[in-house]
């Protein structure tokens, strides 16, 4: 990121800051120290996340067909470039896809975990300093993309178009921006906790204040405490889960064919149901692909285990045309 880009980052954070009262982001004070410690040459670029343009832009969240092509050799057909592409990820065996609704939802809860064991991989890596925070960045997208193409492949049961992965690409691309500013985050918060003692001097001498060992440590020890935990971080990258359950849902229901099928809404989630998703229970019933989807409603977003049951009822359907 070149300074515009950092500045830019700051910007946001600062703002959510405010937003959430200082449950995300960082504040107008930390945001200054930062970028006097990026003025100062004293960030490692390598560390910083990749740049909005790159993140939300870049290859490596282009859902195309020429992209899906390419990741296994041009000509190819596209539908084998996609299939390709979810079983290079391993976590959707072949078989899979013909299998029975119950199974897919299944290995559709199977595959979620498995992104959860990634992220929180990933997770400890970036704590640990074992990754630097532009590749955990890079390493989250692919993660995200990857699991999207496997979910919405799942659902369908069956290769997706050319024009099915044009469409993923909104949904890739929003979580993209998101998953920015999230990388924005967990780099600065470290960098401010690693840069703990430089931070509070700097702040001490502009205040005016005497920098004294004492003093410093003080500062120092709450700058520390800022950086995320190996656990928040993990939280918060589950979440980009419920997009991928979302579009699950949306292909399984795009390939009903029957007039008379009408879907309920079964809410179970991790940890305790919550209220949208018991709304979107008591609301239903609904037609196929339309009302809420499991992972887009739900307020734990990657808590999600709702399911939308199919039966078939001719005069509900009617009533609900
Ligand atoms: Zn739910």
């Amino acid at each position: 990121m070149n300074r515009d880009q950092f500045l830019d980052a700051l910007a946001v954070l600062a703002r959510r800051f405010e937003e959430t009262e200082g449950a995300v982001g960082i504040s107008q004070e930390e945001a200054r120290a930062l970028l006097e410690l990026f003025d100062a040459g004293a960030i490692n670029a390598g560390q910083l996340p990749l740049p909005f343009e790159e993140a939300t832009r870049g290859s490596r969240v282009t859902l195309t067909p020429e992209r899906a092509a390419g990741a296994i050799g041009a000509g190819e057909a596209v539908e084998a470039a996609s299939l390709a592409v979810i079983e290079q990820t391993g976590a959707v065996p072949a078989i899979a896809l013909n299998a029975p609704s119950q199974q897919r939802v299944n290995v559709a809860h199977a595959a979620m975990e498995a992104f959860d064991a990634d992220v929180r991989s990933l997770a400890q890596d970036i704590t640990r300093g074992a990754v630097r925070g532009q590749d955990w960045h890079s390493e989250m997208i692919v993660k995200i993309r990857q699991h999207l193409l496997q979910q919405a492949q799942l659902g369908k049961g069956s290769p997706l178009t050319p024009a099915e992965l044009d469409r993923l690409q909104g949904a890739m691309e929003e979580q993209a921006q998101f998953l920015k500013r999230f990388a924005d985050e967990v780099a600065v918060r470290n960098e401010l906790a690693e840069s703990a003692e430089q931070v509070a001097e700097r702040r001490l001498r502009r205040e005016g204040r005497e920098v004294t060992e004492e003093a410093v440590e003080e500062l120092a020890e709450d700058l520390r405490g800022r950086a995320m935990t190996e656990d928040e971080i993990a939280a918060r990258a589950r979440q980009y889960k419920g997009s991928s359950y979302r579009a699950f849902w949306e292909k399984s229901e795009e390939q009903v064919e029957n007039d008379d099928v009408i879907i309920r809404y079964i809410a179970i989630d991790d940890s305790g149901t919550c209220l949208p998703c018991s709304t979107a229970e008591d609301e239903g019933p609904y037609l196929p692909t339309r009302g809420p989807m499991p992972g887009a409603v739900c307020l734990g977003g990657g808590h999600c285990r709702c399911v939308r049951r199919r039966e078939v009822n001719p005069e509900v359907a009617d009533s609900l045309r």
